[in-house]
């Protein structure tokens, strides 16, 4: 930095180029990368296990969530961070595939991305720690495929899924109630698949929620419920047995859509015009009428006009039903969606059983359960919470399990948890390491240090002395070769994760694996970060 002057004497600062810039290139970008990525990955760990602590976030305009769902916290907490942003990404994907394991994917991370730190100071090459990673990460999951249980479900028999359901749920605020919220999510799950193709439309499960009530009124409704009522007091509440047209236009007269002016001058024109506005909802009415429907779901809203001919024609009404409702609801009564009233014949009109109107005692609020529809493909799980917070919380937890039961549908194979198969996998790769000549040994051995850190969380989160802990199940595993011993969280006396029953899913476990290892090979190759103000 130097101080010049211009031609009038005026002061003024030179500053150099080079001091401006505090960009790093080289090893020590890879450095910087790891500890931004560590620092996010630090928030979630007090958040892992069934002893988790919640996080909450506050957004800007002041909205408030509470929240253990790793994917959640992460998006909320806004990080700004380039690097930071790739472990947001990262619980994301998991989200996206899995469901379930948020946290624990970001805590692996962090933990592979800590020991290969150490790496680097011993002097070993970023990518031939990548290398090494990668060949621990393929011997981990080998290892998963050897250790893993296979649960068989039928339709019947739900017992196995309910269980893997509840190990999800034992982390969230449902806790309390993890058996009949499990049981609620796999008869969900199991009620929309197609178990032949082992495959779950989970568009098919709706999630609803209304603040008020207790958590224990959360139920499953067999059909579809919409937070709407009838669009006149006085319309029947309870409908059985109707045909129903699901319309996507307005009961009003068409607007054009250029610029135009009417002008009235007289009485006559002012009553022809009523008139003529009259004849249109008459007519639209009429036409409903006509083709046959017993019920009429609106997409958008009607004139008072239109309600008081549609409430005079005993024609009950839905409105301002929204654009996903309408879908759900189509294709459950196996209607079609009526964009133009001149279209509505009785051919596109959709069944429902049952059609009620139902009040929740602490709210004036009603809803509309819609049950019996032929296409029985769609469900509700309703849930009830005190505030809206917890609720959102709630649907949050449900979510999860939902994706757990969908995966065993997919693949009903079974690891177990509480770091039980983590711990057996470090164990393998330890072994697989010291099978290796060259230098990837130390990075394989990082691997599998690595993955104690779950089992160390989970000790920690819980008020357990954590390498104690770890250690003791390590040598239990490694005399008794079990992979069933994990962090006993919960006190019970027992490290047996099978009479416990905490169960993870071998997809959501594997896929975990793969992501933490390919994002910390991603860090572990970036060299230099440039900004767009910066390059050169
Ligand atoms: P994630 O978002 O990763 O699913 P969770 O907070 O749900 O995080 O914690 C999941 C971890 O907690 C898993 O490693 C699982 O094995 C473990 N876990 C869940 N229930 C128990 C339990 N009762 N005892 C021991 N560990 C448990
Ligand atoms: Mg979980």
């Amino acid at each position: 930095m130097s101080l010049a002057f211009d031609e009038y004497g005026r002061p003024f600062i030179i500053i150099r180029e080079q001091e401006r810039k505090s960009r790093v290139k080289g090893i020590e970008a890879v450095k910087a990368s790891i500890m931004a990525a560590k620092s996010v990955a630090r928030t979630l760990r007090s958040s892992l296990g069934p002893k988790g602590m919640d996080k909450m976030l506050q957004s800007p305009d002041g909205d408030v969530t509470i929240t253990n769902d790793g994917a959640t916290i992460l998006e909320m907490m806004e990080v700004e961070n380039q690097i930071g942003k790739l472990m947001v990404e990262l619980s994301k994907s998991q989200d996206h595939e899995i469901g379930d394991g948020t946290t624990g994917v970001v805590v692996l991370a962090g933990a592979l991305l800590d020991h290969a730190e150490a790496l680097l100071d011993m002097g070993m090459h970023p990518l031939r720690i990548a290398e090494g990673y990668e060949m621990a990460c393929k011997v981990a999951t080998e290892n998963l495929d050897k250790i893993k249980t296979r649960f068989d479900f039928s339709k019947e028999d739900i017992e196995p899924l309910v269980k893997v359901c509840m190990t999800t749920l034992s982390s969230k605020v449902v806790g309390r109630l993890k058996r009949p919220m499990a049981e609620i999510c796999v008869k969900a799950v199991l009620a929309v698949a197609d178990l032949e193709r082992r495959d779950v439309n989970l568009d098919l499960i709706k999630v609803e929620g209304k603040v008020g009530g207790k958590m224990e009124d959360t139920r499953l409704v067999e059909g579809i419920v919409i937070d709407k009522e009838f669009s006149h007091p006085q319309m029947p509440k309870q409908l059985k047995d109707v045909k129903v047209a699901i319309l996507t236009c307005p009961f009003e007269p068409p607007k054009p859509k250029t610029k135009h002016k009417v002008d009235i001058d007289t009485v006559e024109k002012f009553e022809a015009l009523r008139d003529a506005e009259k004849a249109y909802f008459t007519d639209m009415v009429q036409r409903c009428k006509d083709s046959g429907a017993e019920l009429v779901i609106c997409q958008w809203g009607f004139d008072d006009e239109a309600n008081h001919l549609l409430m005079h024609q005993n024609l009950p009404a839905v409105r301002w039903v929204g654009g996903v409702e309408i879908e759900l609801l189509a294709m459950a009564t196996g209607a079609r969606i009526v964009p133009r009233f001149q279209e509505l014949t009785a051919d596109k009109l959709g069944f429902a059983g049952s059609v009620k109107e139902v009040g929740f005692g602490t709210t004036k609020d009603r809803m509309l359960v819609i049950e019996g529809c032929p296409n029985l493909k769609a469900v509700t799980i309703f849930v009830r919470g005190g505030n809206r917070m917890v609720l959102d919380e709630i649907k949050r937890s449900l979510h999860d399990a939902i994706c757990v039961a969908r995966n065993l549908v997919r693949d009903n194979a079974i690891v177990y948890g509480g770091g039980a198969a983590e711990v057996s996998c470090g164990l393998a790769v330890e072994e697989a390491a010291d099978k290796v000549t060259g230098v990837e040994h130390y990075a394989m051995r990082a691997f599998a240090d690595a993955l104690s850190a779950v089992p160390l969380a989970l000790a920690e989160n819980s008020g357990l002395p954590p390498i104690e802990s770890l250690t003791a199940i390590k040598k239990r595993q490694l005399e008794e070769s079990n992979p069933y011993l994990g962090i006993d969280c919960n006190d019970t006396g027992t490290n047996d994760m099978r009479e416990q029953g905490v169960f993870e899913t071998v997809l959501g476990k594997k896929q975990q694996l793969f992501l933490a290892t390919q994002v910390c090979k991603m860090i572990l190759k970036i060299d230099d970060v440039i900004k767009p103000s910066e390059f050169d």
